[in-house]
């Protein structure tokens, strides 16, 4: 039922007083597909998908007839308790998904966070050492280790201190940032000859395109390079795919375009349409190094989640979505670049597949204020759209994959009217 502005302007300051933090200026209806409805019946076209979950759309036909078929089987049972087919179909289905010409084994949890948690523990597992190298501008979650991989400190972890001593932080390249894969290569080297030991490393971690970041993507012949030093040192290489994964890049892992397979593979966010579901995929001999009971949690794999991710997964497959992803992303690409040669603000278009970013500058500077503006009137003229980026001035969108070419059409014809 739609409320009275009175009353949603009371649910707004409840929402700050019970911590929340912020005064959301949207509260959520209904959604489906492409489309977000608030409570004053407001139509939205969603280019955000909650933060990038929503690659099949809310509430995909598939996904909701899957999931309430499971509810009325159960609802709950921890997979360490009391087995269910659904969690060894999805690990089945990764193990098959994830890149890698070798034996894979996934275990289930359900966040990025703690798949990027877990995918650190086996690594260090496996090789018996302690030291993690992670990128500048990297993200990683907000759990105490997941931070302290995480490169932006405001507003993650300031304040907070960071959990492991064991983190090394080598340069990610970025061409912007003038930044050559030669000079990221050669920051790792560095930490090898200050700081420590390549026997002391367990894993290099990284997004083979940065998402919270900004939206870099890793060129393979960079990832090649990290491939072979880590072959050379016995390190794990960890792909953190929560961002890219389920198809957002146009193929259903972005590693698949970078020639070279990680060791260990994170996936979360879209993979089940909204439903809490992560996981890590790894080489199975690297897998085999925690003991039965050393990875899960209460919820990991919930029924829900595995009902909903084998639906996501076979609706991939029904409607070609990662030829649509290409589509999609080429269509945003041509909008965009068209954009940036009518507004000097618009500095860069860039990313990979259907996951593609504007960086706004004004006077050569980034101007995250101009991207809040942008923000808010896109808002104002039923968009919804996200920032990230180290400075906020980078606007991302990840439009669902299931939203019909004339939706997406509208949606960048308010972005092209918010910068006039
Ligand atoms: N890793 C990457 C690459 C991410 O983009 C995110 C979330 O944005 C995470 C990990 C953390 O995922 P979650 O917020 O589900 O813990």
């Amino acid at each position: 039922m739609t409320k009275t502005n009175d009353g949603l302007m009371a649910r707004r300051q409840a929402a700050v007083a019970q911590g929340v933090g912020q005064i959301h200026p949207i509260f959520t209806e209904r959604a489906e597909n492409a489309t977000v409805w608030d409570v004053e019946g407001r139509e939205y076209i969603d280019f955000a998908g909650g933060i990038a979950v929503l690659n099949t759309g809310h509430l995909h036909p598939k996904v909701k007839a899957a999931v309430a078929e499971q509810l009325n089987a159960f609802s709950h049972t921890c997979f360490m308790v009391l087995g269910y087919e659904s969690y060894i179909s999805v690990c089945e289905k990764l193990n098959h998904l994830v890149p890698g010409d070798f034996a894979k084994k996934t275990a289930l949890f359900t966040s990025g966070s703690e798949a990027v948690e877990n995918a650190v523990k086996v690594a260090r597992a496996y090789t018996k050492r302690a030291g993690v190298i992670a990128f500048t501008s990297g993200y990683h979650g907000r759990t105490m280790a997941a931070l302290t991989l995480t490169g932006k400190v405001a507003p993650y972890s300031k304040g907070m201190g960071l959990m492991s001593a064991n983190v090394f932080r080598a340069e990610f390249p970025c061409e912007m940032h003038g930044v050559s894969e030669d000079d990221a290569i050669e920051s790792i080297e560095r930490i090898f000859k200050n700081d420590a030991e390549p026997s002391d490393i367990a894993a290099i971690i990284l997004e083979p395109v940065q998402g919270e970041g900004g939206f870099y993507a890793a060129t393979p012949s960079f990832m090649q390079r990290l491939r072979e030093l880590c072959d050379n040192h016995g390190i794990v290489l960890i792909a953190d795919e929560v961002q890219t994964g389920a198809g957002r890049t146009g193929t259903f892992f972005a590693m698949e375009q970078m020639g070279v397979a990680a060791d260990i593979t994170t996936f979360a966010k879209s993979i089940a349409g909204g439903f809490p579901l992560s996981g890590i995929t790894g080489k199975a001999d690297i897998m085999d190094a925690v003991t039965a009971g050393g990875l899960g949690g209460t919820y990991g794999g919930s029924p829900l989640a595995c009902a909903a991710a084998l639906a996501v997964i076979e609706v991939f497959e029904e409607e070609q979505l990662l030829a649509r992803a290409n589509e999609v992303g080429n269509k945003l690409k041509a909008a965009l670049t068209d954009m940036q040669a009518k507004y000097s603000q618009i500095a860069d278009v860039r990313g990979l597949g259907a996951m593609i970013a504007i960086e706004l500058m004004e006077d050569d500077q980034p101007a995250p204020q101009y991207s809040a503006k942008i923000l808010a009137e896109a808002r104002n003229r039923g968009l919804i759209l996200l920032s990230c980026g180290t400075y906020g001035n980078v606007i991302r969108v990840l439009v669902p994959l299931t939203a019909p070419d004339a939706q997406i059409d509208a949606g960048l014809a308010i972005m092209d009217s918010t910068f006039q």
